[in-house]
């Protein structure tokens, strides 16, 4: 074991420190989401952060595998292996399969995760299909005694495993200090002690997903899955572990154990944790009554929401803070992420509205921000930092518009780059009302639309001159008719 378990990776220009196990491929594993509810402010920070980096490791050369899980079985309400599972309640709550909740809010967090600009993973697994190789990791981990069956469910034996390994070591806990803090099994466990977690559980007659299994008709403990499927799609040894800070301990505390149990090493060698997310300083959650859905946030439809914010604008605002950093939302602070965003969008179009001077010469600041921004997301992905040196960037830009200050086009090649591929390609900062090539459509349409009526009003023909302006401006175009022409706006 080394210290490489508690500290955050450093992210480098050096592709040496990237030299994978698979070469020339960099292996990221996230914890993806339980589907059980509408997907939250607590799924699009993990989803951004490592979309950011998938973004920035492919600019860079990196060819990226990113395998982001969908749980689907086997995430208890407590302690996460313990109580009813949180699918299966929400299915029995609303008189539905469990599959059938599972397939709802999957297709829910694709659709979030796409208005976020968030790409797909490259392999997408979930639990549920990956049974046999979670049974089969069980046996290893008992084969080598670190498990113990009880009433037909399989543990975890945390006591075996810290005599010779350390668990706690990812989280920085210690199994003695820990124990003081916990409370004392309640008689009706099977476990040997209230560390212990579960591999495999023996499923009571009432519960519906459930399969066969050398110990119980049951089901996989929650933390298995992500050993399972990461070793079988990154191999024994993989790059990155990504997943949210509440995720530390224990979901990942008891990956790494099993992992150590069954690959002989902890087989991640870099994790990654993001932060979490406050609304008005306080933690999100339905007990505390401030829980905002994505598609609340996309309408405005919460009563803690003064107005609607647009998928750009919570992407745009989670990258102005470090992941490592709690992000707290409120409405002004998230308008005051619209209006920044709407002044860097500006800027990305102004590019075509300079006149760049020829000539070799570059902006020293220019070159300085340019550099600034690599070295801020090769160092632990700061976008924070590399925002600011974007939006000095910026303010060079708008002094070449106002004529205050020359630029040549060796510049105009460090804007391009900058704010038409960094902001879009890297931190995923697109104009939503130019998405998929939508406008160029509308375009075409006004157009031609604008052309029959020009022909109206030649042959004088007022109702339908009126009528198609009348009807533009039902659907939000306004329709002005110049000395030059006709000029049209949203
Ligand atoms: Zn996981």
């Amino acid at each position: 074991m080394t210290k490489d378990y508690y500290i955050y990776n450093t992210l480098t220009r050096n592709k040496e420190l990237f030299k994978s196990v698979n070469p020339g491929m960099v292996g990221l594993y996230v914890c993806g989401p339980t589907v059980y509810g509408e997907p939250h402010l607590g799924h699009a920070r993990p989803g951004i952060t490592y979309d950011v980096l998938v973004r920035w490791l492919r600019y860079l050369g990196y060819k990226v595998r990113y395998v982001r899980n969908i749980t689907d079985v086997g995430h208890l309400e407590h302690d996460a292996d313990e109580g009813e599972d949180k699918i299966t309640k929400k299915a029995r709550l609303e008189s539905l399969e469990p599959m059938e909740v599972a397939q709802t809010y999957t297709l829910a967090y694709h659709e979030a995760m796409r208005k976020l600009n968030v790409a797909p993973p490259s392999i997408e697994p979930r639990a549920s299909g990956h049974i046999i190789e979670q049974i089969q990791l069980v046996q290893t981990i008992l084969d080598k005694g670190f498990a113990y069956i009880s009433n037909g469910s399989v543990y975890f034996d945390t006591q075996a495993y810290d005599a010779k390994f350390h668990y706690g070591l990812l989280s920085g806990r210690n199994l003695d200090d820990t124990r003081e803090n916990t409370r004392e099994l309640d008689g009706q466990s099977d476990k040997r002690s209230p560390f212990d977690f579960a591999l495999w559980k023996k499923a009571s007659p009432e519960h519906i997903m459930k399969w066969p299994s050398p110990w119980s008709e049951g089901f996989p403990g929650w933390h298995l899955e992500c050993s399972a499927m990461s070793e079988k799609y990154l191999g024994e040894v993989f790059d990155i572990h990504g997943g949210g800070m509440d995720l530390c301990f224990p979901h990942h505390e008891c990956e790494l154990a099993q992992n150590t149990v069954s690959r002989g090493q902890g087989g991640v060698r870099y994790w990654m944790h993001n932060n979490m997310i406050t609304i008005n300083g306080q933690k999100m959650g339905k007990s505390l009554g401030n829980f905002i859905t994505l598609n609340e946030f996309f309408t405005g439809s919460n009563p803690h929401l003064d107005q609607a914010y647009s998928p750009m604008t919570i992407r745009f605002f989670i990258l102005q803070a470090h992941y490592r950093s709690t992000v707290d939302f409120s409405n002004d602070a998230l308008k005051a992420a619209e209006k920044g965003l709407k002044r860097l969008l500006q800027a990305v179009r102004d590019v075509d509205a300079i006149t760049f001077s020829s000539g070799e010469g570059v902006n020293a600041e220019l070159k300085k921000d340019y550099d600034g921004v690599f070295d801020s997301l090769c160092d632990d992905l700061n976008t924070p930092v590399a925002l600011s040196f974007i939006y000095d960037a910026v303010r060079l830009l708008n002094q070449a518009k106002d004529h205050q200050i020359t630029l040549h086009s060796a510049d105009r090649i460090l804007l391009d780059e900058l704010l038409r591929k960094i902001v879009p390609d890297v931190l995923g900062l697109v104009d939503e009302s130019t998405e998929s090539g939508s406008e160029s459509i509308v375009g075409g349409l006004m157009d031609m639309i604008l052309e029959i009526r020009k022909e109206a009003k030649a042959k004088k023909d007022w109702t339908t001159s009126d009528l198609i302006r009348d009807r533009l401006k039902d659907v939000g175009i306004q329709v002005k008719d110049t000395k030059d022409g006709v000029e049209w706006s949203r």
